[in-house]
């Protein structure tokens, strides 16, 4: 089984081949940046109707034959969700092969079964929208905790842009953090629950009286990736499980993979993150769940800006 996905719910436009013995024939993506400001959503979804038809067909030359396409219709924002969708509809007419949608935060955390060993673990979401402490149990994947406001990438992006770092900021604030020194900020734990936005408004009023970027940089990831350590920690004692995966966009950030490897080690837990180059959106996450899914029962091919994970029944 060969199949085509496409990912474009937020800021990455992708398209990637995968076959059912797990081999990635294909995996392209393009990225809507920014030098200043954060994202905008209907330009965000013009970038991705720019760049499908090239990406789309650039795969096509690499692989002949698609048995079908899937694209990622849920969460995201709704311009770039409806580009993906039509880009999908397009070329699953064009080459007369079914389409299917899927679930692209499930997407993520399977990802982490294709290119991880671990087997039932406590997974840590941690992508520009989203935030969640997840663990499965029979077919259902369970929240045990989540972000009461923004998600840890958005909270990085918007503190990055309030001291002039651009889109994404997450790359730039963990270069500067190296060099910076700790300034005490809010801890906002509460409960299995954590919050940056409180965050996100201190280090901008330390920026405005003089602070220096390096040391907000430090300290504002020192503060957060301590607090979803901390409630990770809990959900693996709650869950009695051994394992975690971090997924997600920031699990691109080393400091954060330190702090849990550290917390696993102490709880004699063992701890995964995906590979650097699929941490983040990606197609090739979206071609596989396709595989797994598409025997299933969710081939909906509208789309649905607020589907959350507990909603779906899964499959890994
Ligand atoms: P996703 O939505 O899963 O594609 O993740 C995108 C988010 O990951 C953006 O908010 C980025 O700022 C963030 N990000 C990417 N690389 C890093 C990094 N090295 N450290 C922290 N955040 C990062
Ligand atoms: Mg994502």
């Amino acid at each position: 089984m060969i199949c085509l996905g496409i990912e474009g719910t937020a800021h990455t436009a992708a398209v990637a081949i995968v076959n059912s013995n797990k081999e990635i024939l294909y995996d392209n993506r393009d990225m809507y940046t920014k030098k200043t400001g954060g994202i905008i959503p209907s330009e965000a979804a013009q970038h991705h109707k720019k760049v499908f038809p090239k990406l789309i067909k650039e795969a096509l030359e690499k692989v002949k034959k698609i048995d079908f396409i899937v694209y990622s219709n849920a969460p995201g924002l709704a311009p770039c969700l409806m580009e993906a969708r039509d880009a999908a509809k397009n070329i699953s007419k064009k080459l007369k092969v079914p389409l299917i949608g899927i679930n692209h935060c499930i997407a993520h955390l399977s990802s982490a079964h294709l290119f991880t060993k671990v087997e039932n673990p406590v997974y840590l979401f941690t992508s520009g929208a989203n935030t969640q402490i997840i663990s499965s149990e029979g077919n259902r994947l369970r929240i045990f905790g989540e972000t009461l406001d923004v998600g840890i990438g958005n909270a990085l992006d918007k503190f990055g842009r309030n001291i002039d770092l651009g889109f994404p900021a997450g790359p730039v604030v963990e270069q500067l953090a190296k060099k910076g020194k700790y300034i005490e900020l809010p801890y906002l734990v509460k409960g299995m629950d954590v919050a940056f936005s409180g965050l996100v408004t201190k280090t901008d009023n330390l920026f405005k009286k003089g602070a220096k970027k390096e040391d907000l940089c430090f300290s504002m990831q020192e503060t957060c990736f301590a607090m979803l350590t901390e409630v990770t920690e809990r959900a693996l004692a709650h869950c009695n499980k051994n394992e975690v995966v971090l997924i997600g966009g920031v699990a691109a950030n080393k400091r954060l993979c330190k702090m849990l490897e550290i917390m696993c080690k102490e709880r004699n837990a063992k701890f995964y993150a995906v590979p650097l180059k699929y941490a983040g959106d990606n197609a090739t996450m979206i071609a596989w769940q396709g595989i797994l899914e598409y025997k299933g029962k969710r081939n909906r091919v509208d789309i649905n800006p607020y589907e959350r994970i507990d909603e779906i029944e899964i499959n890994f």
